[in-house]
């Protein structure tokens, strides 16, 4: 265990009792947080939430505001969706006596995707409830139980009577799902830390991320020809002309996963890159040929392949539509909101990754999987233009974005314990 400041047996089970002591607090948190419905635009309240547990760290916590017009030449912004008036990150840094050990940022997003169709839920998504070990809600695995880890693995540090011996920084963020820039605007806010960690679950339970996908969001619009359904065939149907449009893209996908695009990182992975066709609106009335649709899709992006490279490609396709036969005149226009963003590499061998494989061993006694994700998260940041080390790792998640999802409170709580022990062996200790 190389990678960590040495501590002794009995800092150690001070820690590790402090960890077991906060169980209870840990799930109780974990409810609160879920029951904010924190979805896009309306991250407020679990933002002011985070803000009151920082403050309860003893921390003096502050809002970091996302600057469209600071952060728009930045590298890694994605075009936003909505506005950023009254929408903040929030931060706070402890600051040790005496700096002696390694400085960490820990991070999580409050932002959660929408519900689905909530009927389906067997209890309501927001209204988290346990059963079976488990906590079922919205967000309650991605990622509202890494939030509380990050939370309670510093409580027990100074409940344990000792502090890190360099700085801490954490932080709860907005729009992980759709641009990362909140990550990115606290990035810039914040000195440069030496290893950012977010507990972010990963795909099979205890994973650590190597490596993730890249995702770029493409807005197309089509628009067709009005007529009367008495006379259909006068006029050019949007909504049909739209399948067109996601046909073609899915065979962009088939030949973007074939083996030779791939980076070495994802040779065993299934299906990495995923072109998800998430939205589709448009018509006008049951009796009219619709005039216009819109799609919304998310492309997947090997790493080594650049967002901007992707977008020029879904620029290409529906500029090649145009020509299509089957469109028959229909008028296509393709915009970009939403990501923008590079895949990146996590190194397993780097000294944050060792270090937290190391933990989880000597937490659990069990090893943690290498996976590399077809989703991505803010942790690329910090690597592509952070110029720093950063990787995920988080607790056991069923169904995260799908019906049902759900944390495994067993899980929680054996991350927040390798979470403390990260502190303490990363940063080192000194007594409060
Ligand atoms: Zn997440």
């Amino acid at each position: 265990m190389s990678d960590l400041i040495p501590l002794d047996p009995g800092a150690r089970r001070a820690i590790l009792d402090a960890v077991d002591g906060l169980r209870d607090g840990a799930v109780a948190l974990l409810a609160r947080l879920v029951r904010h419905r924190s979805l896009l635009g309306e991250e407020a309240g679990c933002i002011t939430e985070m803000e009151g547990v920082f403050a309860g760290l003893g921390l003096d916590p502050w809002r970091v505001p996302i600057d469209t017009a600071a952060l728009a030449d930045v590298p890694g912004f994605s075009p936003p969706l909505m506005s950023y008036a009254g929408r903040d990150n929030v931060v706070a840094l402890h600051r040790p006596r005496e700096a002696r050990g390694r400085s960490l940022m820990l991070q999580g997003h409050v932002d959660v995707v929408p519900e689905g169709a909530a009927d389906l839920w067997t209890t309501p998504p927001f209204d988290p409830q346990v059963r079976g070990g488990r906590m079922y809600g919205r967000g309650a695995a991605d990622m509202k139980a890494g939030l509380v880890s990050a939370a309670m693995a510093m409580q027990a540090i100074r409940q344990a009577g000792m502090q890190p011996a360099a700085e801490l920084q954490m932080a709860a963020v907005i729009e992980e799902e759709c641009t990362g820039n909140g990550a990115l605007a606290v990035m810039h806010a914040l000195p440069r830390p030496d290893a950012c960690l977010i507990p972010e679950p990963g795909p099979g339970y205890p994973a650590l991320y190597v490596a993730e996908v890249g995702v770029v969001w493409a807005w197309i619009t089509v628009t067709g020809r009005p007529a009367h359904v008495r006379e259909m065939h006068a006029g050019v149907n949007a909504i049909e002309a739209a399948y067109v449009v996601m046909e073609r893209f899915r065979a962009y996908e088939g030949e973007m996963n074939r083996a030779e695009r791939r980076h070495p990182a994802f040779a065993e992975v299934n299906h990495p890159i995923n072109v998800n066709m998430g939205t589709l609106t448009g018509g006008e009335w049951n009796s009219s040929v619709p005039t216009r649709a819109r799609l919304g899709i998310r492309v997947g992006v090997m790493p080594g392949h650049s967002c901007h490279l992707v977008r020029a490609e879904i620029e290409g396709i529906v500029a090649e539509l145009a020509g299509e036969p089957r469109l028959r005149g229909a008028r296509l226009a393709v915009e970009f909101q939403g990501f923008l963003a590079d895949g990146c590499v996590f190194p397993p061998d780097q000294p944050i990754s060792r270090a937290v494989s190391a933990l989880h061993q000597s937490v659990t006694g069990e090893a943690l999987r290498h996976c590399a994700a077809s989703g991505l998260t803010d942790a690329r940041h910090y690597v592509l233009t952070g110029g720093t080390q950063a990787t995920c790792y988080g607790p056991d998640a069923d169904n995260i974005h799908g019906i049902d999802e759900s944390v495994g409170l067993d899980a929680m709580h054996d991350v927040t314990r390798v979470i403390a022990l990260l502190i303490a062996g990363w940063c080192g200790v000194e007594r409060r």
